[in-house]
Formats: structure tokens, C-alpha cells, sequence
């Protein structure tokens, strides 16, 4: 596990505007190979691939699950920094390989639901959030990033707060 940083080393870089390009980021392939290899996810849970009907938020692909998706359900950490915010929660995956996201675009799925956005500094520290409503989210993601102090944003449902999928700079 990374010790928190020292946020005096984490200048932030002051050449960030409002013409920052986003990277959107699901659950790594990486974490997917290896949670679906192994049957169960990093916390021990046994993998129950389910159907559960259109709609459900998939954070391996960032689209939205069609009738008959074979999903699991999964607990996962998004943030790999540790430290008190870093918190567990229930995702849906694909049970199976799939695409993925490699888009540097808003998912569009996501794009008309209301959201929580949450920023965090360099250290993993949560700063001030935003309620997104429906059309919102890109817009104020933007805005966010506008402060230097501002290394990651987590999008999160807003009634359960779990997490969709977490936006960065993106690096040249
Ligand atoms: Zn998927």
C-alpha cells in the first residue's frame, strides 16, 4: 500500500485550463482478468453471474446492461492510494470479457442520469463535491478540474453513492 503523499510534493501543474482533456476510467482490464479468473473479487466474494434486466450501470464498459447482460456483482476499490477514503463498494460487471472503455469522451450511457461527483487531491484526500443533475455531469467535471488541486474525480450514484467510474487529466 502507498503511504499518503506529501502534498508539498504534489505541486499541482499550473499550465491545467479549462482546455484540459479527460480520461475516463472504469475498472481496469487488468482487475477484470483477474477477479474473473479467480472466481471471486479482492475482497473474497464469490462471483454469482446473474441476470438482472436492462439498465444497470456497468462500470467494466461504462454502458448501461441489455436484456439478458450476464453480470456479476462485485466489490471493488476504486482508488489504489489507501488511506481513509479509499472506500469499498458494490459494482456490476460483465461476468464475461467484453469491450471495455477506452474512450476519452463522457460514456454517454452515463451522460442523462444525476450524479455525485467527487474530487480528491493527489494524497487520496476527498475535496468538495458536486450534485450533477441529468446533462450536468461533463460540464461540472470540467469545472472541477479547473482547481490544480484536483487529481481525480470519482462519478458516484447519488442515491446509494456507489461508484460509476473515476475521471482524470489525461497524460500527454
Ligand atoms: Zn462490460
Amino acid at each position: 500500500m502507498l503511504l499518503p503523499a506529501d502534498p508539498s510534493q504534489n505541486r499541482p501543474d499550473q499550465r491545467s485550463t479549462g482546455m484540459t482533456e479527460l480520461e475516463f476510467l472504469p475498472v481496469p482490464p487488468a482487475d477484470l482478468d483477474r477477479i474473473r479468473c479467480n472466481g471471486h473479487d479482492d475482497f473474497g466474494n464469490q462471483l454469482v453471474v446473474r441476470s438482472v434486466g436492462p439498465g444497470a450501470p456497468l462500470r467494466c464498459c461504462l454502458t448501461l446492461s441489455r436484456d439478458g447482460d450476464q453480470l456479476a456483482l462485485i466489490a471493488y476499490r476504486p482508488s489504489s492510494l489507501g488511506g481513509p477514503y479509499a472506500e469499498v463498494g458494490p459494482v456490476f460487471v460483465h461476468a464475461d470479457e467484453c469491450p471495455g472503455y477506452s474512450g476519452s469522451s463522457f460514456p454517454a450511457d452515463f451522460a442523462d442520469r444525476r450524479a455525485v461527483l467527487r474530487p480528491y487531491d493527489a494524497a487520496g484526500l476527498m475535496l468538495d463535491g458536486v450534485l450533477a443533475e441529468p446533462g450536468e455531469s461533463e460540464g461540472e467535471l470540467k469545472r472541477l478540474f479547473d482547481d490544480p488541486s484536483v487529481a481525480v474525480v470519482q462519478v458516484r450514484n447519488v442515491i446509494a453513492g456507489c461508484w460509476n467510474f473515476s475521471v482524470r487529466r489525461q497524460v500527454a
